[in-house]
């Protein structure tokens, strides 16, 4: 072994050509990803077999390691920025924004306080006033921070909501959301150590919106039975139907209950740029707190998640602890340490890729990408609705479609339809040519796209269907 292996490095020249090959790599994936299979199928085994080994004491030519790295690890994913990668949420990433994340790991800087990175800490706070004018929050009192994601970005939100709203007993708090509201909600309320019977789960109507006659039967309820209601969740794209909850609606009753009022937008915030997604939008601008997720429609590469607040000091008030090592670098209350407004210390800089994206491409080009989105997806939900062989199930919102194949000839009862496009998805994944899964709706198993990749071309989705069409033929004809 080397006599100062123990300094971790390389000598400059291996690193430069170690970086270019990792640059080649991500470079060649970007431009070939089109040609490649989106989806990634690997047994446990199969890993196994591949990457099992006792923990290395003993150095490995660098090269080497990325040579199987390359070969072997990347490979192993789905690839959510694929243009047939329908399901989920894609990752449409963007390439200046890999390469600001490399820089910022790069030169690994703490975006935890201002002392320790002042030009971070600033990006940070430019970038969140670009996102509070956007979501036309008030541009002086109100404040954000950027997340790992929607989940840690909504548990953020409901800890503020409840420090702010029930101070330290809220043993009797009731939380509101529909039942089409992101899991990440529930999981927050359970960490926060809400108990099961502090949430209520409110059936949504025939559009998939929150029931409003029922979320205030349930409030007034709560109230009569000596319960504290404290918050209200709702949508605004639901990642399921991409369904905005009645936004104006659910801020009068909260402002009349005194209720906080939480948007969970991650799926569809985004939507704002285009003037379509900004009417159905209507509304969210009088959120107490708004999460987003750049890293879903926004295109920017894991991780990154954002909350909006409506008051910065409400983050303030419930994150800030001053330990003694701390003592040093608290600064002036303009320049802000962000480890104060959330939960964690230690950040990487997130705000970086966010600001070199925007300035590079300019925002007019998000605009026209997420405007582009809206429009594929109403442009296939026409042609659905023109074919004998499809039926929607719910209308394209904010570029989610859900549509079942429903042949027109055949008379097959519920089960069947469910057998059929279960066994479609199913085909589909197992070639390998598409990530298209199932979700159910209404007690229906139903294809559903997300067509968020503004590199989706309306080719790509035709291709897909006929896909589609093709194994449910094959599976009418097998009989089933
Ligand atoms: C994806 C999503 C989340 C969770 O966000 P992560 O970034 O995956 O943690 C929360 N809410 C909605 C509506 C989402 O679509």
């Amino acid at each position: 072994m080397k006599k100062d292996a123990h300094l971790l490095t390389l000598d400059k020249e291996e690193m430069r050509s170690y970086g270019y090959k990792v640059i080649d790599a991500i470079v060649e994936h970007f431009d070939q990803q089109d040609t490649k299979s989106p989806v990634a199928l690997a047994s446990r085994k199969e890993m196994d077999a591949l990457f099992q080994e006792e923990i290395p004491l003993l150095p490995t030519a660098p090269d080497e390691v990325l040579r199987k790295v390359v070969q072997d690890v990347l490979p192993h994913s789905n690839i959510v920025s694929h243009p047939k990668s329908y399901s989920f949420v894609p990752g449409p990433s963007n390439y200046i924004s890999v390469m600001a994340d490399t820089l910022a790991t790069g030169y690994n800087i703490f975006s935890g306080g201002w002392a320790a990175s002042p030009a971070a800490a600033e990006l940070e706070i430019v970038t969140m006033n670009w996102l509070l004018k956007l979501f036309g929050f008030p541009k002086k009192k109100g404040g954000g921070i950027f997340t790992s994601g929607g989940s840690m970005a909504n548990l953020t939100a409901l800890v503020t909501a409840r420090r702010i709203k029930c101070g330290a007993d809220f043993s009797k708090a009731v939380i509101y959301m529909s039942d089409q509201a992101h899991s990440s909600n529930v999981k927050a309320i359970r960490v926060i150590g809400f108990k099961k019977e502090q949430i209520r789960i409110i059936p949504t109507d025939g559009e998939f919106k929150i029931a409003i006659n029922k979320l205030q039967n349930a409030i007034a309820r709560d109230r009569l039975s000596g319960l504290q209601p404290f918050c209200i969740i709702a949508s605004a794209g639901t990642t399921n139907t991409g369904t905005v909850d009645p936004l104006n609606d659910i801020s009068e009753i909260c402002r009349a209950e005194d209720l906080w009022f939480h948007i969970d937008g991650a799926y569809g915030g985004a939507a704002i740029l285009s003037k379509k997604g900004k009417k159905q939008l209507k509304g969210i601008n009088k959120a107490d707190s708004l999460t987003i997720d750049p890293h879903k429609w926004l295109y920017q590469p894991y991780e990154m998640g954002c909350l909006l607040v409506r008051n910065h000091k409400w983050l303030r008030d419930t994150f800030v602890e001053r330990p003694e090592y701390l003592r040093d670098i608290e600064g002036n209350t303009s320049e802000i340490n962000f480890y104060d407004h959330g939960i964690q210390l230690t950040r990487r800089f997130r705000a970086l890729k966010f600001y070199m994206s925007i300035k590079t491409f300019g925002l007019d080009a998000f605009a026209k990408a997420v405007t582009y989105n809206i429009k594929i997806a109403e442009d296939l939900e026409a042609h659905l609705r023109g074919s004998s062989m499809w039926e929607v199930v719910s209308p394209a919102t904010l570029a989610v479609i859900n549509f079942r194949c429903n042949p027109i000839d055949k008379d097959y009862n519920e089960d069947q339809l469910d057998q059929l496009n279960q066994e479609v998805s199913r085909r589909v994944i197992a070639s390998k040519e598409a990530l298209l899964v199932t979700t159910v709706l209404m007690k229906q198993v139903v294809l559903r796209m997300c067509l968020i990749n503004p590199r989706t071309t309306f080719n790509h989705v035709e291709e897909t269907l006929s896909s589609c069409e093709y194994h449910a033929r094959q599976i009418i004809e097998e009989g089933f």
